[in-house]
This record gives C-alpha cells, sequence and structure tokens, in this order.
C-alpha cells in the first residue's frame, strides 16, 4: 500500500520517530516475554537434537539481555512524552538489537542442521514471525531493525541453502507460511503506521495553516495600523503620525542644543487645477508633488501631509537659514519640471513655503502658526517662493 506523504516536514519526522520511540517502550514487556519465552520453546523442541548446555545457555543469554529492557520500561513507563529520541537512545536501540539479533542467529547457525523436517519448519516459522515482529518493534530506528533483522536472516539464508530444503516438502511450505505470516504481519504494523503518518500530517497541515493565518492577521493589523499612520493618497505621514513623530525628534535636537526649523507649503492655484482637469488629476499632481518633496528633503527631515494640499516638514538641527535652503531646493523641484499626469497632459505647479524657528520652550502650534504667517506673505509676494517667519510677522504680530 502506498500514500504520499506531502512533504514531510522535520517537525513531522521526529514527531513520527518519537510516537514510535514511545509505542517500542510501551511494547517492551511484551517482548520481553516473547523472546525469553520462544527460545524455551525451541530448547525443549531441539531438547534430543544439540548440546543441552547450549539451549540453557541460550534462553540464560535471552533472559539477561531482555532484563535491561523490563527494567528500563519500568523506569520510563511515567516519564512525561520526550520531545525527540536522543541520540543516546538510538544507540542503546542499535546495540541492543544488534544483540538480540546475534543471539538469534547463533541459534539459528546450531539449530538448523539439527533436528528433522519439523524442527528444521518450526525454527523457519519463528524466525519469520520474529523478523516481522523486529520491523515493526525497531521501526523508528531503521538501523536497529537492520541490526536485529539482518544476522539471523542471512545465517537462515546461508543454513537453508547449505541444506538444501527443497527435498523436504514440509520446509519449503513453512517458510512460505510463514513469511505470508510476517507480510501480514508487517503490513498491520505498516496500516497502523500509515494511519498514525496520516493523522500526524493533518496536525501539521493544520498547524501551518493556524500559524499562516495567525501571520496574516498580523499583517493585516499592522496594515491596519499603517493606514492610522499613513496618509492614503501620498504615502506620506499623516497629520497625526507627523505629530507623533516629530515629539522625540524635537528633544532630540533640543537636548542636543541644536536649533529647529518647521515648514509649511501650500501649492499655489491648486483649485484651478481640479477644476480644469477634474479631482482624479489633482490628486495624480498631489502624489507627485509629495513624492518631489520626500525626495529632495533628507531623511531625519519628516514630511507630512495636513491638508488637501498642505504638507508640513520638520527640519531637526537646522537653523532658519539652512531651512531656506531646503525649502528652496523643494520650491525648485516642484515647480521646474512639469508633471505628467494620468490624461496624458504635463502640468506646472508650484508651492508656497513658510518657515518658521521652533524655538526652545515654543509650542509646535505656535510655531506653525508662525510658519503659517510667513507663507501667506510668500502667497501676498506673488507665490513660488519660500518666506522666513522673521522681524515682518513680528512687527505685524505687535501692530
Ligand atoms: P492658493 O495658491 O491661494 O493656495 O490657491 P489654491 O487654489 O491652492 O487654494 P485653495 O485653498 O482655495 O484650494 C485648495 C484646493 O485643494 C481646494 C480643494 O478642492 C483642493 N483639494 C483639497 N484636498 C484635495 C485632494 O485630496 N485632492 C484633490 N484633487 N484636491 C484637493
Ligand atoms: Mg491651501
Ligand atoms: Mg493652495
Amino acid at each position: 500500500m502506498w500514500f504520499p506523504i506531502p512533504n514531510p516536514s522535520d517537525a513531522l519526522l521526529r514527531e513520527i520517530r518519537v510516537s514510535q520511540a514511545v509505542a517500542r517502550v510501551q511494547q517492551l514487556p511484551t517482548v520481553f516475554a516473547a523472546n525469553p519465552l520462544l527460545a524455551m520453546f525451541i530448547a525443549i523442541v531441539y531438547w534430543d537434537h544439540v548440546f543441552r548446555t547450549l539451549l540453557v545457555l541460550f534462553v540464560a543469554a535471552m533472559i539477561v539481555l531482555w532484563t535491561p529492557a523490563i527494567l528500563s520500561w519500568r523506569r520510563l513507563r511515567h516519564k512525561v512524552r520526550p520531545l525527540r529520541v536522543s541520540p543516546g537512545n538510538e544507540r542503546r536501540a542499535l546495540i541492543f538489537s544488534t544483540t538480540a539479533g546475534l543471539l538469534w542467529a547463533m541459534a539459528a547457525f546450531a539449530l538448523f542442521p539439527a533436528g528433522g523436517p519439523e524442527e528444521r519448519a518450526a525454527l523457519v516459522m519463528m524466525m519469520a514471525g520474529l523478523c516481522a515482529g523486529s520491523v515493526a518493534f525497531f521501526s523508528s530506528s531503521p538501523m536497529a531493525s537492520i541490526g536485529f533483522y539482518l544476522p539471523f536472516m542471512l545465517t537462515l539464508l546461508a543454513q537453508a541453502l547449505t541444506f538444501s530444503s527443497l527435498r523436504s516438502p514440509v520446509l519449503p511450505a513453512s517458510i512460505a507460511v510463514f513469511i505470508a505470516c510476517a507480510l501480514l504481519f508487517t503490513r498491520t504494523t505498516w496500516r497502523q503506521f500509515v494511519e498514525n503518518v496520516r493523522v500526524l500530517v493533518e496536525r501539521d497541515r493544520l498547524l501551518q495553516e493556524a500559524k499562516e493565518s495567525g501571520v496574516q492577521l498580523e499583517l493585516m493589523l499592522s496594515r491596519m495600523s499603517d493606514l492610522a499612520m499613513v496618509d492614503e493618497l501620498t504615502g506620506l505621514k499623516n497629520r497625526r503620525s507627523f505629530f507623533d513623530d516629530i515629539e522625540p525628534v524635537i528633544a532630540g535636537s533640543r537636548r542636543r542644543g541644536k536649533p529647529i526649523a518647521i515648514a509649511l507649503l501650500d501649492l499655489d492655484h491648486f483649485k484651478e487645477i481640479n477644476d480644469t482637469h477634474g479631482h482624479a488629476i489633482g490628486d495624480d499632481v498631489l502624489r507627485e508633488v509629495a513624492k518631489r518633496i520626500e525626495d529632495t528633503l533628507r531623511q531625519e527631515q519628516i514630511v507630512g501631509r495636513i491638508g488637501g494640499e498642505e504638507f508640513v516638514v520638520l527640519l531637526p538641527d537646522t537653523n532658519p537659514q539652512q531651512a531656506l535652503y531646503a525649502l528652496e531646493r523643494v520650491r525648485k523641484s516642484v515647480g521646474e519640471s512639469p508633471i505628467a499626469v494620468s490624461n496624458g497632459a504635463s502640468l506646472v505647479i508650484t508651492v508656497s513655503s513658510g518657515i518658521a524657528p521652533l524655538a526652545d520652550g515654543m509650542t509646535v502650534p505656535v510655531a506653525l502658526q508662525h510658519a503659517d504667517k510667513a507663507m501667506y506673505r510668500a502667497k501676498a509676494l506673488g507665490r513660488n517662493r519660500v518666506e522666513v517667519y522673521g522681524a515682518v510677522e513680528e512687527a505685524l504680530l505687535r501692530g
């Protein structure tokens, strides 16, 4: 019977091996009883055919070998289920199974030529049964399976060839019967194995699905929080996240005793673009302007979109003169080359900016008011220019 195992993961393979190793420990009492009992049965059958001392030694060796097994079963049966099969466990299984295999091989070697066809048939029968059992018993460790199985199967094969069993019809018949039994036995365990794997594969798949949906949920949540922070149209920070994000930057600049500038930018006659070309084209322009502003400024200078066609920039470690220089570059990058929009047209748009210093102890809204005043002056002076809040506004304020 064949059934495809869909790419078993390492975790799944480990799980299968642990399941089998645990099953092996659980079966120890049965196997402990089976091996020495079988050895005794064989001793009785061959009692008159071989040296009795040899038979007694064989049974004694079996009892000695399987006693540690039953002791380890007693020790392990209340332990928590292991997470993996340790290399020590593997090694013990290998040594143990090979010793048992060698003992049976010695028995086969000593017993096969002795006895009549019936005794030989019984021997082959039991060996075949043992083979099947060992494969199931040591299935979590293929090496242990082979270690047990090969020594006496090869011995038996060599003996059967030497003492041509074809002369006696009973022996080949019993070999056939017991190979069939062994096959049936391995098939039953194989079915159970396949069933176990199927259950484990299914569990693995469900776990994977649960993990993936967890990841998707995480992605969705982060997307949602991104949406809350980002202006959907331009991808710039929105009003809220701009004001949240500038706080630590302002604090850092102030701690270092550096000046800070804040600038407001407003597109000139933007309404006309909307009115002439439609809102969608207006959106194209806004996107491109946002990109130009961001591309022109340095990374530490924080840009946000705080109104329809109004942008704000915080310039840390920058005095008004340096800010003027930066905003001039922005003005040029926005206004100097036309913007290609989706209806095929190329539109020229300009921007007016106002800069104000964020003096020590001054709040952000106050500095913004100042920047707004400077921007108003830029508009009044003909647009497409940058003005710095200063003496003029202060005089006006006083006036
Ligand atoms: P000024 O030079 O004096 O700033 O002139 P303006 O036309 O830019 O000024 P106004 O404030 O009158 O117009 C702003 C326009 O911006 C009005 C509004 O239709 C448009 N607007 C605001 N938000 C959006 C938006 O998200 N998309 C588009 N396409 N237009 C917007
Ligand atoms: Mg405006
Ligand atoms: Mg405007």
